[in-house]
């Protein structure tokens, strides 16, 4: 399995297939090896572009997934096409598969108080092999520890974090220097797609890699959000430019 990391506008990207992805994820898990997986999409590159702090963060990962058409649109116009997509919310749904099967110990911390009550039931009823050491909501105080040492104490094998963005990547940042193994992951909205809260797209929506317009119609709220989308290949251009140069 080939990994030469792909970078796109200083971000260094994983260049797996899913499945090759999870099997290097898993073997760090069995290994007790301290992993961090970030999944990366075009706002997430931006922002880091622009924060040094988020920088130093994203260095720290053990892999960045392609999270978005746009990153792999933007990694084809660079001329290192990135082989597949790979979002946060199909990759935790094959590490809960995996987690099942080997019985590994695993941490929900995130979303509402209801939403993460029915994730907490919904992950019971499908996955009995996951052996669960914890669930907590996502609305505490960050400068409290208390959230930070139950998980710690958990002695999770894998923790997913839906704190959504940068929140989440601060909490990680706590945990990363407190840790001395377990699997942490960023999800952002994932619990909420979990649950059936949020919708995800139908499957022609995903297929047509038109996610992000279903989401844009559903939550309109995200527009702003989205026109870091126009910004992004400008300067996805404007690097390759430079590289032609
Ligand atoms: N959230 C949270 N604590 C907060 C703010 C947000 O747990 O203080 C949760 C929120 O309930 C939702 C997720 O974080 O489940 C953010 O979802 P969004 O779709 O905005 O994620 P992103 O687009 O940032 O990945």
């Amino acid at each position: 399995m080939e990994n030469k990391k792909i970078n796109i506008l200083n971000v260094l990207f994983d260049n797996l297939k899913q499945k090759e992805m999870v099997a290097l994820l898993m073997k760090r898990v069995n290994n007790k090896q301290k992993t961090f997986i970030v999944t990366a999409n075009p706002e997430i590159v931006m922002y880091a572009n622009h924060h040094q702090s988020y920088r130093q963060l994203l260095k720290q990962a053990t892999v960045i997934t392609a999270d978005g058409i746009g990153i792999i649109k933007g990694s084809k116009i660079l001329g290192t096409p990135i082989v597949e997509r790979v979002t946060g919310y199909d990759l935790m749904l094959d590490l809960f598969k995996e987690a099942n099967r080997l019985n590994k110990r695993v941490y929900l911390l995130g979303a509402r108080q209801e939403v993460i009550a029915l994730a907490e039931q919904k992950l019971k009823q499908d996955y009995p092999g996951i052996v669960l050491v914890g669930v907590h909501n996502g609305y505490f105080d960050l400068a409290d520890e208390e959230v930070l040492h139950d998980v710690l104490d958990s002695k999770a094998d894998m923790v997913f974090v839906g704190l959504g963005f940068p929140r989440q990547e601060k909490w990680i940042l706590q945990y990363l220097e407190k840790a001395d193994s377990g699997l942490v992951m960023g999800i952002g909205g994932a619990f909420d797609a979990y649950t059936g809260v949020v919708k995800r797209a139908p499957a022609l929506f995903i297929k047509m890699n038109l996610e992000w317009f279903y989401r844009l119609i559903k939550q309109p709220s995200r527009f702003r959000r989205m026109l870091v989308l126009p910004k992004f290949l400008v300067a996805v251009y404007q690097e390759k430019n430079h590289r032609s140069k």
